[in-house]
């Protein structure tokens, strides 16, 4: 729990939207929305996306989806960035890498944001898993 206070606390001071999506998730928006933020924002994760996509690679690496062959062509619109560094780490400011970022089809990056443990890779895997 301290981490995460501790967390606010540092992205509290950034200047970053809210999204009205978690504007009544009082607790998790911040976080959520920082996570988003980055996910749109950061270079790393911009240029690492368009080399995936420029590679052919465009299946939820989830629920493996190819959303270029099911979406006809769409998977530049479709395929999402999503940033699985632990709260910690975000906290701490450390650089995003490659290793950081999972590629996902709407639907999963919609599921990873819904809570706060599932932004880390294995959790959402095992709850995936369990469908
Ligand atoms: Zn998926
Ligand atoms: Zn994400």
């Amino acid at each position: 729990m301290h981490s995460v206070a501790n967390t606010i606390k540092v992205i509290d001071r950034l200047d970053f939207p809210i999204l009205p999506t978690y504007e009544d998730n009082i607790m998790g928006m911040l976080l959520p929305s920082y996570y988003e933020y980055l996910e749109q924002s950061d270079k790393t994760v911009k240029n690492a996306r368009k080399v995936v996509l420029a590679q052919g690679k465009t299946k939820c690496s989830l629920c493996g989806c190819d959303l270029e062959e099911v979406y006809l062509g769409r998977a530049n619109e479709l395929l999402e960035a999503h940033i699985m560094l632990p709260i910690a780490q975000i906290s701490r400011r450390e650089k995003i890498t490659l290793s950081d970022i999972l590629f996902l089809c709407p639907a999963c990056h919609k599921l990873a944001h819904t809570a706060p443990e599932l932004i880390e890779e294995q959790n959402l895997r095992e709850l995936v898993k369990g469908r």
